[in-house]
């Protein structure tokens, strides 16, 4: 137990710019912790050097969102004139990114399926700096080979980015599977009361040097009272996440055998395509997954949310409570048929009973309405 900070048990929230020195010696020798707010203070140190033991990894930084470090980890290792591999069924806003402001600075994105695995060979060229995955996917929910993609990268001198926002580090071990960098988006699961954005990049030794380096010239930060929230997260992130992932599940079964579904798309389901892959590199499931609803008109699908009241409707996942969206698709390498409409749901904390109940007299709007 650390007796730093007067025995409190959290490192409070440090609000700073300017960092005073004590004398002229100590700022010519620079011999301090820390010396400007954006590089660092007690509070986004102690959460980076706890994700940093949580992942495995040897260097962690903190950034101001999940796509603010998103942006930093391909921006670590590629620059004009590289080539950058990047699942099709990533975060939508990840292939923005990519499409738009990489690319306005040399950096040419191709898209890969996501059932490739070390098919992805085919698709590597000399100037292949990284490969990109996301598992499981957005809205679609595949399940990535990492290692076998890792392997085949690797042999050819490109690096592994991985965001892992979905499993967190609890439930996938970035590092054990091949990856370079581990991105989390800890607006989600490690903020997990929709109140924080944040992200962070923790990097294995090859990676650390450059990542630090991008994100110091950068000038990425993340501030003392987003970083306390985050570390609060963190001390409840084991039971929460097994809450999300046990309701997630009953949620999954249920609807599986509702009419008003085709299927589910969670990989802890045994039907699941993923499932294999799941079982052999996760230690669990957590809380969102997709529906494809059977066809239906668009005034039952409005009666089915409009209807729901402990599901809200908005964007984002990962905090306390339950939240429903429809799913508009990007991809534009691999096919994902659809039968009906594709909706995310993410299973949140509260009683799986009235949440099942909730879903059973929003489908009872639903067929009034059709
Ligand atoms: C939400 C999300 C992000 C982006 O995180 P923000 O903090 O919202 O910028 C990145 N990746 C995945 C998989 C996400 O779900």
């Amino acid at each position: 137990m650390s007796t730093e900070h007067f025995g409190v048990v959290n490192t409070p929230v440090y609000r700073a710019s300017t960092i005073l020195y004590r004398d002229l010696a100590t700022l010519e020798s620079g011999d301090v912790p820390y010396f400007y707010g954006r590089r660092g203070t007690p509070s986004s140190r102690s959460l980076e050097e706890a994700i940093t033991a949580i992942e495995g990894g040897v260097r962690t930084v903190v950034c101001s969102s999940g796509l603010n470090a998103i942006a930093l980890a391909i921006l670590s290792v590629c620059g004009a004139g590289d080539h950058l591999l990047v699942v099709d069924s990533c975060y939508a806003p990840t292939r923005i990114t990519c499409d738009r402001t990489l690319a306005h600075y040399g950096i040419e994105t191709t898209y890969y399926d996501p059932c490739t695995g070390g098919g992805i060979e085919a698709l590597l060229r000399s100037n292949t700096k990284a490969v990109f995955c996301e598992s499981p996917g957005s809205l679609t929910f595949e399940v990535q080979d990492v290692p076998a993609i890792a392997k085949v990268a690797h042999a050819r001198g490109a690096s592994v980015l991985l965001d892992n926002t979905w499993a967190t580090p609890l439930y996938f071990d970035a590092f054990a599977h091949g990856a370079d960098l581990s991105i989390q988006a800890a607006t989600k699961y490690v903020g997990g009361h929709a109140d924080v954005m944040i992200g962070y990049v923790c990097a294995n030794r090859g990676h650390a040097a450059r990542l630090a380096q991008t994100h110091d010239h950068l000038g990425i930060y993340a501030s003392g009272d987003d970083c306390f929230l985050a570390l609060r997260g963190l001390r409840t992130m084991p039971v929460r996440l097994k809450r999300h992932g046990e309701t997630a599940l009953v949620l999954a079964r249920w609807l599986q055998h509702r009419p008003e579904v085709s299927r589910v798309l969670y990989p802890a389901l045994e039907e699941d395509p993923g499932h294999g892959v799941w079982k052999r590199d996760f230690t669990g499931a957590t809380g969102l997954f997709g529906v494809v609803l059977k066809p239906s008109p668009h005034k039952a699908l409005a009666a089915f949310f409009d209807t729901l009241r402990l599901f809200g409707m908005g964007f984002s996942w990962g905090g306390y409570e339950s939240l429903i969206v429809p799913s508009k698709l990007h991809r534009t390498v691999s096919k994902f048929e659809a039968e009906g409409p594709l909706i995310r749901i993410h299973a949140g904390l509260e009683d799986v009973d009235d949440l099942i109940a909730d879903l059973e007299q929003g489908f009872g709007a639903m067929k009034a309405a059709q």
